[in-house]
């Protein structure tokens, strides 16, 4: 009986496998695989957008991407579905620090993005933590004492808790540059360069601005190795 169960065990887990890994081929290019992903067909939305469809391929095959898209295209989805599966993979210890860093301009964009990361990641139980000024910092402090998966965070505010020496960055191996370009409009090109330092450079960099101009292409060509660049509706 013990061997019958033990047969039994590992055809369910080999056949999870297979599914899994034709899932990750066919992913999301195959309509039905986006039917597949629970988390996102119970959000009610009925297809990937432009950016989400173009990012993922590219996004879960490890490599950087620089995408240049306006606001409400999804972009969030677009870097968080692989993030989590990134997360997923990597097995890593929250306790010693997050895995997946989002850097975002402002305090409004860093909740949102905690919000979607939050309800998307509820099912696989990853936790989650938003960095943000002009607000006390024990909060925040006790937050991530508690170990996280995924920071996001302001530029300022991080750095800030960086010098505290109450964050290691060492683990993350993929990072998020949202909005980028205002970014560096707000003047946070120091932060950011600072804050990436503490980054292992064998990591995932994916950047997302809604415009290219020289300042954005300089910053893309220091941090970034090789990306592909994903370009949705008309830029300048
Ligand atoms: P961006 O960061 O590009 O400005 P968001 O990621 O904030 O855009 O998404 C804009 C809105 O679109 C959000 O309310 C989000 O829930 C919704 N959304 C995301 N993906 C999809 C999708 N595949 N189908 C329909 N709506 C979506
Ligand atoms: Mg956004």
């Amino acid at each position: 009986v013990r061997c019958a169960a033990l047969f039994w065990g590992a055809c369910k887990y080999w056949s999870a496998l297979i599914r899994w890994t034709n899932f990750e081929k066919g992913f999301p290019n195959h309509p039905s695989s986006w039917r597949r992903l629970p988390l996102v067909h119970h959000a009610g939305f009925s297809a990937p957008t432009p950016i989400q469809a173009q990012s993922w391929p590219i996004a879960l095959q490890g490599r950087d991407i620089v995408a240049i898209a306006k606001t409400g295209s999804g972009k969030t989805l677009g870097y968080l579905i692989p993030g989590f599966m990134h997360l997923k993979r990597r097995h890593n210890n929250p306790q010693l620090g997050p895995t997946v860093l989002v850097l975002s301009p402002t305090r409004e964009l860093a909740t949102q993005i905690q919000e979607e990361a939050v309800k998307f990641g509820k099912s696989s139980k990853l936790s989650c933590t938003c960095l943000y000024g002009g607000a006390p910092k024990v909060h925040q402090l006790r937050d991530l004492d508690r170990g996280t998966d995924i920071v996001v965070a302001t530029p300022g505010r991080l750095n800030d808790i960086i010098e505290m020496k109450r964050v290691s960055l060492h683990q993350v191996s993929y990072l998020v540059l949202d909005e980028a370009d205002r970014m560096l409009d707000m003047g946070f090109e120091p932060q950011i360069r600072k804050i990436v330092k503490e980054v292992p450079t064998r990591r995932q960099t994916l950047m997302y601005t809604a415009t290219w101009p020289k300042e954005v292409r300089k910053i893309a060509a220091d941090l970034l190795v090789n990306p592909v660049q994903v370009n949705i509706g008309n830029v300048d």
